[in-house]
């Protein structure tokens, strides 16, 4: 039994996860649904009725805690991508209500996780909120999910790639505080989630059901495994940095989310932001094996060439990522030493993107 003022470390767990199709669920509550309108439109018919619903459009702390006061219900539901389900746990949390998850595609690990990111200050903060009590798969709907969105959140199993070698570099320049020290074996789990994704991404990108199994699993396996270290270095750095980065060139940060931004030319997703910051990262970081990352992101149909965000924009935040990430306090990685001048953005850009 534990004293009260025992000092612990808690390891965080998943969501319980129960696989059914969105139409066997019969809730009676009164549901708070949180929801965007394709997500509600794509589960169309299903029997919550909600006593309030919402269509998140904003993703900063203010707007979160604007919802949460106006919550009134039994039951809290997060219907769609990752900015619905992160803004219903945050409401659910600050409400102390129970809370579904029903994710409509694989876009981030948000559904599986504790914490709400907000946007404040041009730079993301995660807020301690819920994991999900329960959160439903349905295979069949994410299966029939558009493409270019259903399996994005590989993005945050593909990141592994460059956080992983940040994070080891950071250990080799005595730079991570003694609660984020490496050990190697989280590094050999840590390369093996990241081999499996890269030896899958085709069937994953197909949208199989046994395909986006997989990439649930490695998903859940990703997150358990940050809970286990106690932080997120092991698949958040550069890659995760520059894309705070750059979606303040994207838009106001009042419409940015996790899950999604909106550039001039619609949605981008967080996936497809990751997916470009991976690719220039690794070749920032010379690692010799990038083109795989970029092999796989085309596999996984994630669309890492984003019309709407201009070459000027891309090598801005480049060429301001140190800056950026000293200002923010962000954990050691290349970006903290490396100068990247205007002729290193440009090449690195060309090289990544031609
Ligand atoms: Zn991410």
């Amino acid at each position: 039994m534990l004293q009260d003022d025992c000092s612990y470390d808690k390891i965080g767990r998943l969501p319980s996860i129960v696989k059914c199709a969105f139409a066997d669920i019969s809730e009676g509550r009164d549901a708070v649904v949180l929801t965007t309108e394709p997500a509600w439109a794509a589960v169309n018919g299903i029997a919550v009725h909600p006593k309030q619903l919402i269509y998140v459009d904003g993703n900063t702390g203010a707007y979160m805690t604007t919802l949460a006061e106006a919550c009134e219900g039994e039951v809290v539901y997060g219907i769609g991508g990752g900015l619905a389900i992160d803004t219903a746990k945050y409401v659910a949390s600050a409400n102390g209500l129970p809370l579904v998850a029903l994710p409509t595609i694989l876009s981030t690990d948000a559904f599986l996780t504790d914490a709400t990111g907000v946007r404040e200050n041009g730079c993301v903060r995660y807020l301690s909120s819920k994991t999900p009590d329960t959160v439903i798969i349905d295979m069949d709907l994410l299966c029939n999910a558009p493409a270019p969105m259903r399996a994005s959140g590989a993005a945050d199993v593909l990141s592994i790639a460059t956080a992983m070698w940040d994070w080891q570099e950071a250990e080799k320049m005595s730079e991570n505080p003694p609660s984020q020290q490496i050990t190697p074996q989280i590094i050999d789990i840590g390369t093996t989630l990241l081999q499996t994704l890269l030896d899958n991404a085709r069937e994953i990108g197909r949208g199989t059901p046994t395909g986006l199994k997989l990439l649930l699993d490695l998903l859940c396996m990703e997150v358990q495994l940050c809970y286990l270290c106690g932080h997120s270095r092991v698949e958040e750095g550069s890659e995760h940095h520059f894309v705070y980065a750059i979606e303040n060139h994207l838009t106001p940060a009042k419409q940015t989310s996790t899950e999604s931004v909106h550039g001039n030319d619609g949605t981008v997703l967080h996936g497809e932001l990751v997916g470009l910051g991976i690719l220039l990262m690794a070749a920032l970081q010379s690692q010799p094996s990038w083109t795989q990352y970029r092999h796989a992101l085309e596999c996984l149909q994630i669309n890492y060439r984003l019309p709407g965000l201009s070459t000027d924009a891309i090598a801005e935040t480049l060429i301001g990522l140190s800056a950026y990430v000293t200002e923010h306090q962000l954990p050691y990685t290349v970006a903290t030493t490396l100068r990247i001048t205007p002729d290193i953005a440009e090449r690195t850009i060309k090289t990544v993107l031609d």
